[in-house]
């Protein structure tokens, strides 16, 4: 198990957070075997308190992006099925999309379902 990385964690007020005897209580950080992002953050609120405190060294650290990251046509695939009420899985005519240009492709629910096709 591992603390919650929150550094307003302890602050909280909560049952769970609150221990020790009676006269000498106090709130602690949580501890839990699961937790978010990567079992780093006991909730959200957590987590944001980490981002609003070290967010900004955090992104100049690991690299900060000076550029536009760009999705082209020729990667803008993706697998893709229509809604069918009617099907037992709910679903009908698989279908490679390109999220640009709006083409179709048709494949087969095995084509879709096969995790080394990554693009048509
Ligand atoms: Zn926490």
């Amino acid at each position: 198990m591992k603390y919650c990385q929150g550094p307003k964690c302890h602050t909280y007020r909560t049952k769970d957070r609150l221990r020790g005897p009676k006269g000498a209580k106090y709130y602690q950080t949580r501890r839990r075997s699961s937790m978010l992002y990567d079992d780093n953050f006991c909730s959200q609120r957590c987590a944001d308190d980490w981002f609003v405190k070290f967010g900004q060294r955090a992104v100049d650290h690991f690299g900060r992006i000076h550029e536009p990251t760009k999705l082209t046509e020729e990667n803008a695939w993706i697998k893709d099925y229509d809604y069918d009420w009617n099907a037992e899985d709910r679903q009908s005519n698989w279908h490679w999309l390109n999220t640009i240009t709006e083409e179709r492709r048709p494949i087969t629910k095995a084509q879709y379902n096969d995790h080394s096709l990554v693009r048509p």
